[in-house]
């Protein structure tokens, strides 16, 4: 999944001080391999280049700023795209599950399987929820995107492209997967699992930002409530716009 090879010119960053550094490891022969120290704070600049992907996933879990910035400065992970695709349908189906409780209970009393209980209004609900997520998180990742600029042009920083938000926001959401459990076994939980996976993520992602700026943790928390204020106007927004499209059919 992620891959540590070094490109040239590429400027790179030390996950202990997030300085950059001109690489991660000199190569010595095709087996020996010594990792470059930092010369700001005088650590290894980079000890995740030999790890292994799941403990690195392991530091991500665990909320680890080095690991963050690893994964954001120091590895070619052209591949979150894809995960990205994939929380976006895990969170619309979460909040299908959560707008037609009456269907689950419906189908517990039948036991059968609730997937195989859904119609077409419920395969139409589903499409239009996944827009729905799709455009709350563009909206949220634009103001986030927006605001890293400004605060890039007023410290006169280097500049951080739109991607890199994007990436920051993907990685930081792999939350969204601690809903599974509430989804495939236990739906009455459903509130308070998502109350406790809401709270993970938001730290996650204060957490991502923080280590793609370094920024202060007040900086962070401006820009990640004013995004999530924003994500919440544009639910409202969207919602009332499918009311009333709804009631003038
Ligand atoms: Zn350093």
């Amino acid at each position: 999944m992620f891959e540590n090879a070094p490109e040239k010119d590429k400027c790179y960053i030390c996950v202990n001080c997030g300085k950059k550094v001109k690489s991660l490891f000199k190569k010595y022969s095709a087996s020996v391999l010594k990792l470059t120290d930092c010369e700001s704070c005088h650590n290894v600049a980079d000890k995740y280049v030999e790890y292994d992907v799941v403990i690195i996933i392991i530091d991500l879990v665990l909320l680890q700023k080095t690991a963050y910035r690893h994964v954001l400065f120091n590895v070619d992970f052209k591949n979150f795209w894809k995960l990205s695709v994939i929380l976006l349908l895990m969170e619309a189906y979460s909040e299908l599950m959560r707008s037609s409780p009456e269907r689950v209970i419906k189908t517990n009393e039948d036991e059968k399987p609730f997937l195989n209980e859904f119609n077409e209004m419920a395969d139409f609900l589903f499409y239009k929820l996944s827009l729905n997520v799709a455009i709350k998180t563009s909206c949220f990742m634009l103001v986030l995107y927006f605001l890293t600029k400004m605060y890039c042009k007023v410290l006169r920083r280097d500049v951080i492209d739109f991607v890199s938000v994007w990436k920051t926001l993907t990685i930081s959401s792999f939350g969204t997967f601690l809903l599974l459990p509430s989804l495939m076994w236990d739906t009455s939980v459903q509130e308070f699992h998502l109350c406790v996976v809401s709270l993970y993520t938001t730290m996650s992602q204060l957490l991502a930002y923080t280590a793609l700026c370094n920024c202060q943790k007040f900086w962070s928390i401006i820009t990640i409530f004013s995004a999530y204020y924003c994500k919440t106007f544009c639910f409202d927004f969207l919602d009332a716009v499918y009311t009333n499209i709804v009631n003038n059919i």
